[in-house]
């Protein structure tokens, strides 16, 4: 039986990347040795990272002055490192609380400045994006484009008379977007770009050099700009990976293309999700996920739910079990996910629906 995998992440990457990935591992291009036993510093390994680092700037349009950074340690890891990069202690920097990620970045940003937070939507457990007015004076604004866990994500990025700092973690490369508001913009490559265990992050010159602490060599961007993050050994199997996603990405038509796939994917699973009396959405309608679809029976069928996630595990169907902290179900719908994928769960929902309705 095919199965499909809609986990949050680590999530599902293309099949023709995963298939060339394995055989890198064990022959990169016929070179008959593998990507991962192989001096970081070759030829093979900084080609490797150099084609990495031009397509994402291709595929995001950068503007001059932006560099490409693979690091370690997770998104999470951004949450006190770019605070520590950016903020004085003295400073303001700005945090929207879209959900439990953005919260944590608060958290671990207050230990670097003053963090005033604009705008929480914690009270209605993250089910909207919160909507905020972004004052002057801040020395960054902390997003959060994509809240994960929730289902909710910003359709449009608010005005902001300061730079933005973005956790795109569940949603990078997922569709076309300008740039030049965004001082840092960071993810985690295990959603939409690669294995875990390698971060990028993309930062913009003119927001470093600012801050009057000693700042650790690995935890400097300035070091990864320098040294092209060849400072150190870099993850690189994650980084080979993610170039072959970046080069499937661009293949099939870069940014556009994509968003296009997404959105046509997740009103197929929206509709479903409206149209069926079993089930029901939670997060508000306006600002809906193309990536993450959460959603919960409906009043009155709540006994179903265990019955409903045994029938799609039955099928095939991976994953679908929602974050403990809002139950019910989350279909992650990222790049790499078919439509087919998602036919099938819809076509699942509709049969249950109609032997259980
Ligand atoms: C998964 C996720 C994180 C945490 O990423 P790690 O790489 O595990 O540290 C942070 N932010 C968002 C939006 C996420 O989805």
């Amino acid at each position: 039986m095919k199965k499909y995998n809609f986990s949050a992440g680590p999530a599902i990457l293309p099949a023709p990347v995963l298939k060339e990935a394995a055989k890198g591992v064990v022959n990169f291009e016929g070179s008959g040795l593998g990507i991962i036993e192989i001096s970081h510093r070759s030829p093979e390994f900084t080609g490797v990272i150099e084609e990495a680092t031009a397509l994402v700037q291709e595929l995001m349009e950068l503007p001059e002055g932006y560099h490409v950074l693979w690091l370690t340690g997770g998104a999470s890891s951004q949450f006190f490192m770019a605070p520590m990069n950016l903020l004085n202690t003295n400073e303001t920097a700005g945090y929207v609380d879209s959900g439990v990620w953005a919260d944590k970045a608060i958290q671990e940003a207050r230990a670097f400045g003053n963090i005033e937070v604009l705008g929480s939507s914690k009270a209605d457990n993250y089910t909207h994006i919160p909507k905020v007015r972004i004052p002057n004076g801040l020395k960054y604004v902390h997003l959060t484009s994509n809240n994960t866990i929730y289902g909710t994500q910003y359709k449009r990025f608010p005005k902001s008379p300061v730079p933005i700092v973005c956790d795109m973690s569940s949603d990078f490369l997922s569709r076309p977007f300008d740039v030049a508001p965004f001082g840092l913009i960071y993810a985690g490559a295990q959603k939409n770009l690669g294995p875990s265990g390698v971060t990028i992050a993309v930062v913009r010159e003119d927001m470093l050099g600012t801050v009057d602490r000693h700042l650790p060599t690995m935890l400097d961007y300035r070091t990864f700009i320098s040294k092209k993050s060849l400072y150190n050994t870099p993850p690189v199997f994650p980084i080979y990976a993610s170039m072959l996603t970046l080069r499937w990405l661009k293949k099939l038509g870069g940014t556009k293309a994509i968003q296009r796939r997404n959105k046509a994917k997740a009103r197929l699973l929206y509709e479903a999700i409206d149209s069926s009396p079993l089930f029901a959405g939670t997060a508000a309608a306006e600002d809906r996920s193309l990536m993450n679809v959460c959603f919960v029976m409906a009043k009155g069928y709540e006994t179903l739910q265990d019955e409903f996630l045994a029938t799609c595990k039955n099928n095939g169907l991976i994953g679908l079990k929602g974050h403990r902290s809002v139950g019910g179900f989350r279909a992650s719908i990222y790049n790499a996910m078919p439509k087919k994928g998602v036919q099938v769960l819809v076509d699942l929902m509709t049969d249950f629906a109609a032997r259980k309705g």
